[in-house]
């Protein structure tokens, strides 16, 4: 599977609400893309109905699908909304009898009735199909109907995978690892460099640096916001809060620092030993993906159900970086890695639907683990080497969340991917690539064959592995 189009940085690593990046952020993005199409006939709506099928609809209650398709038609946006606005919703919703589409055009609603998951039906292009109408005074439909193709994406049918800007003509355009260490060399460029050139395309140096301090920032405050927050997940598994245990062994409780800025520096300052490191490491993932299972706001990266392995071995890097410059640092490593999410969006999937887990937390241990060696001076082909090895121990990793809620095995799979990047970074950057027998083409190609030889039970239905073996009643939200 190969797309051709122009993805940038800030494509891959966006800053939304949890718990899933195809089954929340995705359906809420067609939602808003709907209320787009209505335009101004959306004060002739007198009614609108959501239909979710395949995925969406088997695992939808549990990753808050409806609740987040509902947020969109309300006109809420995940970047900027009130993260405590969407559990309540729903309550909001049936007490109020309506929808206020747009924020402003209240029509009748009944969740139950209006919101429809047809789990026996999939739609033939995508797994993760949904289609939204409305019915306006003069009795004529309006439909649209969209797939979340993973990591927030969102298609129409027809559309090659991302609906990017096909026509931009990059500098240096990149399909593949072996492009991208092509231009490396031809250009005497870092990966973060030829990165840096081509996303002059669409930015200024100004809003690139400035928007991924931004990134970097929501990474940082996520961690710091889970390693305060106790108690248990919604949803109705009853999983606990362990990060802010992990991090109250480790020194004195979060809460007791004014800012996530003067928090990070006493982490930083304090110089983890090994032991310590890991459990820093565990500390941080786990706490970006409990935030994320209680509809918090994290940065999809390159999904929501792996958002914590990227701010966990960033915060690692940073922690123990020998440079002051921190925010070039954090720059660097986040432009690397996500030209490795693209490649592997480009040539396999990082959509969970299409194949399984390898296809996000496998993705994002290739990416941190790739930033994490460009970060410590390693080599391009170093770099290339250690996201190879970290999706390569990935491979066939199915997706089988219990309950279809983004917790179990998700939240620690996140602490895994980050450790299992760390490892990959370590290796690589004590090895010589030229002798390596396989490349990072070879495992992203091998990653989609497998993706396709995988049993759809394993790809995000709940219909495999553990999520058959542990009975659960899902609360939807
Ligand atoms: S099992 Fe993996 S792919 Fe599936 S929802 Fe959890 S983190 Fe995402």
């Amino acid at each position: 599977m190969t797309d051709r189009s122009a993805i940038s940085v800030f494509d891959m690593l966006k800053i939304g609400v949890g718990p899933s990046s195809s089954h929340t952020l995705g359906p809420w993005r067609a939602a808003e893309q709907f209320l787009g199409l209505l335009g101004d006939d959306v004060a002739r709506v007198v009614s609108v109905g959501v239909d979710l099928y395949g995925s969406l609809a088997k695992t939808g209650r549990g990753h808050g699908t409806g609740i987040a398709v509902l947020m969109g038609l309300e006109g809420h946006d995940p970047e900027t909304c009130d993260v405590d606005l969407i559990p309540a919703l729903g309550d909001v919703l049936a007490e109020r009898g309506t929808l206020l589409l747009g924020g402003a055009h209240a029509v009748p609603f009944d969740r139950e009735r209006d919101v429809r998951f047809r789990v026996q039906e999939s739609l033939p292009f995508h797994p993760n199909g949904m289609t939204l109408r409305a019915r306006l005074d003069d009795d004529s439909v309006v439909e649209h109907t969209a797939f979340s193709v993973g990591g927030g994406f969102v298609v129409t049918e027809g559309e090659s995978g991302v609906s990017l800007d096909p026509v931009v003509e990059l500098p240096h355009p990149i399909e593949s690892a072996a492009d991208l260490a092509r231009w490396c060399v031809e250009e005497d460029r870092s990966i973060a460099g030829i990165v840096r050139r081509n996303e002059r395309t669409w930015r200024t140096d100004a809003e690139i640096d400035g928007g991924l301090l931004r990134i970097r920032d929501a990474m940082i405050d996520c961690v710091f916001r889970g390693v305060r927050t106790e108690g248990t997940l919604p949803g109705g598994l009853d999983v606990t809060r362990r990060a802010v245990g992990l991090h109250d062994r480790l020194m004195e409780p979060a809460s007791s620092f004014a800012s996530s800025a003067e928090w990070f520096e006493a982490i930083r300052s304090a110089r983890p030993n090994f032991d310590h490191t890991v459990k820093w490491v565990s500390c941080f993932a786990l706490a970006v993906n409990e935030e994320n299972a209680a509809f918090g706001r994290v940065v999809t990266a390159p999904t929501n159900g792996a958002a914590g392995v990227l701010p966990a071995v960033l915060m690692h890097y940073l922690a123990t970086a020998d440079s002051d410059d921190l925010d070039r640092a954090s720059i660097r490593f986040l432009m690397v890695a996500a030209e490795i999410g693209s490649i592997f969006k480009k040539r396999a999937t990082i959509s969970a639907a299409m194949g399984g887990c390898q296809a996000e937390i496998g993705v994002s241990s290739a990416m941190a683990a790739a930033a994490l060696v460009e970060g410590r001076g390693g080599s391009v082909d170093q770099a290339l080497m250690a996201a190879e090895i970290a999706m390569e121990h990935h491979l066939g990793l199915t997706c089988d969340p219990i309950g279809g809620l983004v917790q179990v095995p998700c939240i620690e799979r996140n602490a895994m991917g980050a450790m299992k990047a760390i490892t990959a970074a370590h290796l690589a950057l004590s090895s010589v690539p030229e002798r390596a027998r396989v490349s990072l083409d070879d495992v992203i190609e091998t990653m989609w064959a497998t993706a396709q030889d995988m049993s759809v039970k394993y790809k995000e239905t709940a219909e495999g592995g553990l999520a058959m073996r542990i009975p659960v009643s899902v609360i939807e939200c």
